[in-house]
């Protein structure tokens, strides 16, 4: 038997997390099986937990977006036992039973082989925000973001994509600013990579159809009025990529950016994003994330502490990347 965090519903609205321990026969369908040595707090593991937007799309659920581990039986031709594997999206923690358990049970078409030189801590030290932050880049590459074009901006900075990302184009040798609400973690975000610091209150104001010209490129995490401003201060020709509602769901810009500066938005989904993207995005990160940098900007909890964790997510309350031990490996 193993634990895993189950959450079930409660009356008409509520919902209620329990720890509890479970056998094979509980997981659900699929052809894998692995044995989770980690799995992370992402923010979709905070909504899910939490119950503070319908991310729980099936009752009871085992929250947990991504996980890594080995593979311990295989009935897919692409996997063995003893295989590293990691896991991220298609609807594991809200749909499907996720990595906050001992073993979870899933398709092989959802499973990537983990390339050398990466661990399973250290792949999910990147987690999903990571590989998110990855996609963004990505994105920004092929529509000729190069370090060569200009700055790149980085909203929710501290938060665990902005931060991998800020630590990955630094790398690459993008000039990055930061944008954060929280200006005690400039140093950090230096150590990281960050060029210049600025106070994401700038990028939450009434926004302009256009505004001066900052960046050539820029990720963002918060949605709302920032990406709205995001827009109307980037470079002719340049490209935002979207990832993220940390700040809300809605864009209240115009089409000015678009058809008088050629602006590209574009967004990123990594839950169903295909299997040759994650492929080439874990090769990236192996390639282009500073494994000093991922262990500056990352921390490891004990199992017991992972629903206080998805608590503190939303409240703004975590830094970096958080890593959930769960099993060996
Ligand atoms: P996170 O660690 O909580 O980071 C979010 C950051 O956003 C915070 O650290 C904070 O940074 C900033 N922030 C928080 N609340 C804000 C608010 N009300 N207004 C403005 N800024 C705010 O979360 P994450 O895991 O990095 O995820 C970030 C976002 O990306 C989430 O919305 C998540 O759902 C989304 N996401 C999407 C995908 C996808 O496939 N599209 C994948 C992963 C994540 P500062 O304190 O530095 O300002």
């Amino acid at each position: 038997r193993f634990p895993a965090i189950l959450v079930s519903k409660e009356g008409e609205k509520g919902q209620k997390v329990e720890r509890v321990e479970l056998g094979l026969d509980d997981l659900m369908e699929g052809d894998v099986v692995v044995e989770v040595a980690h799995s992370t707090v992402n923010y979709k593991d905070g909504l899910a937990v939490t119950g503070r937007s319908p991310v729980v799309r099936r009752w009871p659920m085992i929250p947990g977006i991504d996980f890594a581990g080995r593979v311990e039986t295989s009935e897919h031709p692409d996997f063995s036992p003893g295989d590293r594997v990691v896991l991220n999206g298609w609807g594991v923690g809200e749909t499907h039973y996720g990595g906050y358990a001992g073993k979870a049970r899933v398709s092989g078409d959802w499973l990537v082989k983990l390339p050398d030189g990466l661990d399973a801590a250290h792949a999910m030290a990147i987690g999903t925000a990571g590989y998110t932050a990855m996609l963004c880049i990505l994105a920004l590459e092929r529509h000729g973001v190069t370090p060569e074009a200009g700055p790149v901006v980085v909203t929710g900075a501290t938060g665990g994509v902005g931060s991998v990302a800020v630590a990955i184009l630094s790398k690459l040798g993008y000039h990055v600013v930061a944008s954060t609400g929280r200006a005690s973690e400039a140093d950090w975000l230096k150590s990281l990579g960050a060029a210049e610091i600025i106070d994401r209150a700038e990028l939450e104001a009434k926004p302009k159809p256009l505004a001066k010209e900052r960046w050539a490129g820029a990720i963002d995490t918060v949605g709302s009025s920032t990406l709205a401003n995001l827009l109307a201060m980037t470079h002719y020709r340049g490209t935002v990529a979207a990832c993220g509602l940390a700040g809300g769901m809605d864009v209240p810009s115009t089409v000015a950016p678009f058809i008088l500066r050629g602006v590209t938005l574009v967004g990123i989904d990594s839950v169903r994003a295909p299997k040759a993207d994650r492929v080439e995005a874990y090769a990236r990160l192996v390639q282009d994330l500073d494994p000093a940098k991922l262990d500056a900007l990352s921390t490891h909890i004990p199992f017991d502490d992972v629903v206080q964790a998805c608590h503190d997510i939303l409240d703004n309350r975590l830094r970096g990347r958080v890593v959930v031990d769960i099993g060996e490996g």
